[in-house]
């Protein structure tokens, strides 16, 4: 059975001509999909009934809402979804390879700039952070997804669905790539939702509305750059290659001298924005002297760094750093030319918030 949900208009030409229905119909099917959202064949109602009929043998709209809602006392919630449900379906892991069959994403009804910023009309931003894996095969080890290892992709269809259906699809101002698993390790579906999003046979979107993170795959993030121009926000942590290292396996296979170099090639001084998400541990990363080499690093390049105050839990050993330091750090790197912030940590009471998303049932 095929996912329409998560189909892109050519892909879906491709599927009517194949099955011999008029090339037009694929762009009703988009309009049925991603403009009027329904989330059964059936509803489809300018299409014939032979066409739909052969449709309900072959294909279905992999909708499926969320199984629990977990509400924070800063209105953030968290919404954990089961994978699409597609019998017929092998290879995306959760069959085989262990119990984990669940994402979260999480919905923050407005959210510190520079993320998502209050909008020209003065209305808030709404962001939702959506997952893109079941776990992920990175291991960084402050995450508590990654100490879970990697349980599967999700496909275009599974990434949005978690946009529509929740009740606040329409609220909605900003998407963030930043839940659960490594974007450019499974970018085919991401680059997919992506362009579901911003097409004008999607939902139309601005690119300027969606951040996409990685920890810096370079062959990945390259191929991210050279097709799409959503924002791009590359997790750093630490400038010094030993210290990221123990930190960050990834930087083993890709060093961020390699990382930087190729963000060197494109141009940020558009549209496009470019961050770096630098997580505060005390006495690990948050001294002047490692302001100062992150500095350095990043000289030359038209960018903003934004800290994270670390989330402690029981799975990683870490300490937050001090509020003292953080601030410490922030106003060196301002001092110094590179904007910096301190993101707003969201939904933490209820594991919602940077690097707590597991995916529990
Ligand atoms: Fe994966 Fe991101 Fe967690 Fe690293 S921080 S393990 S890339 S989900």
């Amino acid at each position: 059975m095929i996912n329409l949900l998560g189909m892109t208009l050519p892909q879906l030409q491709q599927l009517c001509v194949g099955e011999g229905f008029p090339r037009f119909t694929a762009k009703q099917l988009c309009d049925w999909l991603y403009k009027k959202r329904v989330d059964s064949i059936d509803a489809m109602t300018n299409l014939s009934l032979l066409q739909r009929a052969r449709l309900n043998e072959m294909a279905y709209i992999g909708r499926s809402f969320p199984v629990r809602c977990q509400v924070s006392k800063d209105g953030t919630k968290k919404y954990l979804f089961g994978l699409t449900p597609d019998p017929s379906s092998k290879g995306r892991g959760e069959e085989t390879m262990g119990l984990t069959r669940y994402v979260e994403s999480v919905f923050i009804p407005r959210l510190s700039a520079p993320l998502a910023p209050a909008r020209a009309d003065g209305s808030e931003a709404a962001t939702l952070c959506v997952s893109c894996q079941v776990g992920c095969k990175m291991g960084c080890r402050f995450c508590v997804t990654g100490q879970q290892g990697f349980h599967g992709n999700l496909t275009a269809g599974d990434i949005l669905n978690q946009l529509f259906s929740i009740p606040e699809f329409e609220q909605l101002t900003n998407v963030v790539f930043m839940g659960m698993g490594e974007p450019m390790d499974n970018l085919d579906a991401v680059l997919a939702a992506t362009q579901v999003m911003t097409s004008d046979w999607g939902l139309g979107w601005s690119p300027k509305r969606i951040t996409v993170s990685t920890v810096g795959i370079v062959p990945g993030l390259k191929r991210f750059l050279d097709e799409s121009q959503c924002h791009l926000a590359v997790s750093l942590h630490n400038p010094v290659p030993q210290e990221r290292l123990q930190m960050m396996p990834v930087q083993k296979a890709f060093p961020l001298n390699e990382v930087l170099a190729l963000l060197r090639r494109y141009d940020w001084s558009g549209q496009r924005r470019l961050s770096f998400e630098y997580t505060m541990f005390r006495g690990l990363n948050d001294d002047q002297a490692h302001a100062a080499k992150l500095v350095e690093a990043l000289r030359g390049l038209d960018c903003r760094v934004n800290l994270i105050r670390f989330h402690e839990s029981p799975e990683a050993p870490f300490k937050t750093s001090m509020p003292t330091a953080i601030k410490a750090f922030q106003d060196y790197l301002n001092r110094n030319g590179v904007i910096c912030t301190l993101r707003a940590s969201r939904g933490q009471d209820i594991d919602a918030a940077c690097g707590l998303l597991a995916g529990k049932e």
